[in-house]
């Protein structure tokens, strides 16, 4: 039983203000014990079922260490489908909700290329999206990844499994050597052990079996 609230870490004041009125008090286990790490520009993999509250974990951390002047793109989150892709930046614009200004942009498969474009040369802070359509936008050139300060694979085993090793490979290529990576997945497979190692840089681990 977790009772750690997250008043205890050093976030933006308008970060945790918005956590209480949203109704997040306590971390669940995967978040106390992964945020830490995060907040402290830690690579992280964390290994947690379902429902144990992963979104916030990574979103926090990469609101926290966000800059909105610098109208950027500073974090990007691969997701392996469209749905998730929307929860998550659902997530983002429920935890930025005091952040003014912050621009959140989705790009996955099944929509429209055009548009996309478009909302790429009105500049971004956070994108949220799928390995294949961000691959599509870096080989278009309408996606420079040269300013990303934070990488997070969420859901990384079902990544893997749906074949986009080869996408995520090209898009890591194009980011600096320098960022912080998160990894999030329910399984922990060899696959994603040998991809954290080419990819991540002393992670630290984290594995939460229950979720309260
Ligand atoms: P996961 O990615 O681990 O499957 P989610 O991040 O989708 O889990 O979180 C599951 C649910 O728990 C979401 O509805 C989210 O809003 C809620 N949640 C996450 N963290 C907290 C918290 N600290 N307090 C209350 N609800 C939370
Ligand atoms: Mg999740």
């Amino acid at each position: 039983m977790s009772s750690i609230e997250f008043s205890t870490l050093k976030l933006k004041p308008a970060l945790l203000q918005n956590l209480d009125s949203i109704g997040y008090t306590a971390m669940t286990p995967i978040q106390e014990q992964s945020l830490p790490h995060i907040l402290s520009g830690k690579d992280v993999i964390a290994q947690g079922k379902t429902g144990s509250g992963k979104t916030a974990a990574f979103v926090l951390g990469m609101l926290e260490k966000l800059n909105v002047k610098r109208f950027r793109i500073q974090a990007l989150v691969l997701c392996p489908t469209r749905e998730l892709a929307d929860q998550v930046a659902q997530e983002v614009r429920t935890l930025a909700r005091t952040i003014h200004n912050i621009k959140v942009l989705t790009l996955c498969g099944g929509t429209p290329l055009g548009p996309q474009i478009g909302s790429l040369e009105h500049g971004a802070h956070i994108i949220v999206g799928t390995p294949g359509r961000i691959e599509d936008h870096i080989n278009r050139k309408t996606l420079n990844l040269e300013y990303v300060e934070t990488l997070v694979l969420d859901e990384a085993d079902r990544m893997l499994e749906m074949g986009f090793q080869d996408a995520l490979d090209a898009i890591i290529d194009q980011m600096p050597a320098q960022r912080q990576t998160m990894l999030f997945s329910a399984t922990f497979p060899k696959k994603i052990e040998s991809i954290a190692q080419r990819i991540m840089t002393d992670p630290e681990m984290v594995q939460v079996t229950s979720t309260h």
